[in-house]
């Protein structure tokens, strides 16, 4: 099986489906990770001011993540940060559809479209048109994934509110998702922000004791076609 992960910034690919993205690399499937977003620009006034070698070194960051989580391979684009509403959103589409056009995904995990984050909002929109079901479009499943500090903090105000309704069991790669998390050091946080090694931890267990096992990941199926 072949899979694409779609996400907006890095670290999101980690946070929505690192502990999935290992455990179907160990499992013989095909993950192909794309990260549409620059990262990190958008902590600066001028995007122009954000330093070039960070963002170099943040798209190093996540060649490593990409093999630490077994990746096939990593697509990185340059979206402006946090400014996604800013681009065209046809030109986000045809980003998504080339890939899909090269890749053949059978499955995608992508943002949820009820997120805080604009960006995230975008990739949902823009996902959903690129993989819509004409004939011979691969693309079988759409699952999204939540992303801690910006599905849970838009506080079920936007439509679609995240209503998880698939879990994968990610006891064995946890640990594999925090240490391919602790990679994004620019992007780390303390205790008890939603993004802290603990914080991740705590949201895997909570999952899993919904569905009876020790750590889970969450999604939403979005549409499947069999
Ligand atoms: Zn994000």
């Amino acid at each position: 099986m072949k899979v694409l992960v779609v996400a907006a910034h890095p670290d999101d690919e980690v946070l929505g489906c690192g502990g999935t993205i290992s455990r179907l690399a160990h499992d013989g499937h095909d993950v192909y990770i794309t990260i549409l977003g620059e990262g990190i620009t958008s902590r600066y006034k001028q995007r122009e001011d954000a330093d070039a070698d960070l963002i170099e070194a943040l798209h190093n960051r996540s060649c490593q993540v990409a093999e630490v989580l077994g990746a096939q391979d990593l697509f990185l684009y340059n979206l402006p940060d946090n400014r996604f509403d800013t681009v065209p959103i046809l030109d986000v589409v045809k980003i998504i559809e080339e890939l899909v056009e090269r890749i053949q995904p059978q499955v995608i995990y992508t943002h949820h479209g009820g997120d805080l984050n604009i960006d995230h909002v975008v990739v949902h929109r823009a996902m959903l048109t690129a993989a819509r079901p004409m004939q011979g479009q691969p693309v079988r499943e759409i699952f999204a994934f939540e992303v801690p500090s910006s599905t849970e903090w838009s506080f079920q105000r936007f439509e679609p509110s995240f209503r998880p309704n698939v879990f994968i069991d990610i006891s064995d790669t946890l640990n594999i998702k925090v240490q391919a998390l602790s990679l994004y050091e620019t992007e780390a946080r303390p205790f008890p922000h939603p993004r802290s090694p603990e914080a991740i931890h705590a949201i895997a267990h909570r999952w899993g004791t919904i569905v009876g096992c020790e750590a889970a990941e969450a999604f939403e199926l979005i549409r499947s076609i069999q």
